[in-house]
């Protein structure tokens, strides 16, 4: 599941915008979990998140959805909702992460350290371990190298005392060992791109799409500032024309 900090606040979003997005199952579950903890009983979720997805897309045939759906529903019994309101990040944790040589290793760290905190928060026992997929955390913070270049990382921040990888041989776990407590000076609330999200703290171009929240690259070669991210801003746009349409008509049909 791709992480998400308050999945009601999430769910309660896609119900009120009809929106299934690229994710489906992720999607239906937590609207199935939505409905569970807000008093529906099994049948009655199952129910309602059938009708979410045909209001998402009318066409869907509810036989061939079966199983994502039933499976959805089993997810949501099974889990507890996460309610994070955000996670934050501590002077002193950003001083030893703006204190590396190298862009990349320091949205590596950074990264690492809102998946540790995250984890400790869903999971008290979990000790700062993180085991998210390499790509997954890659993708995070905004990386894109090579598998060597991303182990000489890991390599300096273990060397560094920042991070410790499990004895077993996957090699996929670390545990980050620089969570220190100390003023809080940035607050994360979306797990959509961390690296950029260090990079705007830092004042670098970046901004936050006014629609979706998710943090991208200001060209700054473009003559005015962007708005919206390029998914939202064609769906934006999309949604002007309609309704500029439509006032067309209202018009036309006022005046005839
Ligand atoms: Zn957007």
């Amino acid at each position: 599941m791709t992480i998400v900090l308050n999945e009601h606040d999430w769910a309660k979003e896609r119900i009120d915008t009809r929106t299934l997005g690229k994710k489906p199952f992720e999607t239906l579950s937590r609207v199935s979990k939505y409905y569970l903890d807000y008093g529906y009983g099994k049948k009655e979720a199952r129910k309602a998140t059938e009708q979410f997805l045909l209001q998402c897309e009318p066409t869907a045939s509810i036989p061939k959805w079966a199983d994502t759906l039933e499976l959805a529903l089993t997810r949501a019994l099974k889990y507890d909702a996460i309610q994070i309101d955000g996670i934050g990040i501590t002077a002193p944790e950003m001083a030893r992460i703006d204190a590396l040589e190298g862009k990349q290793i320091r949205r590596l760290a950074f990264t690492l350290l809102c998946l540790a905190k995250y984890w400790n928060l869903v999971n008290p026992n979990c000790d700062s371990w993180v085991n998210n997929k390499d790509s997954e955390i890659m993708r995070m913070a905004n990386i894109n190298t090579s598998i060597k270049r991303q182990s000489l990382m890991y390599y300096t921040l273990n060397e560094l005392g920042m991070v410790q990888f499990s004895r077993r041989v996957d090699n996929t776990n670390v545990k980050v060992c620089f969570i220190e407590d100390g003023d809080t000076i940035m607050t994360i609330t979306d797990f959509r791109n961390l690296g950029y999200q260090y990079l705007k703290y830092h004042g670098e171009p970046y901004f936050e799409c006014a629609n979706c929240g998710l943090v991208i690259k200001q060209n700054t070669s473009a003559g005015r500032k962007l708005k919206y991210c390029p998914e939202c801003a064609i769906e934006i746009q999309t949604q002007q024309k309609v309704n500029f349409v439509m006032r067309q008509r209202f018009k036309d049909r006022l005046q005839n």
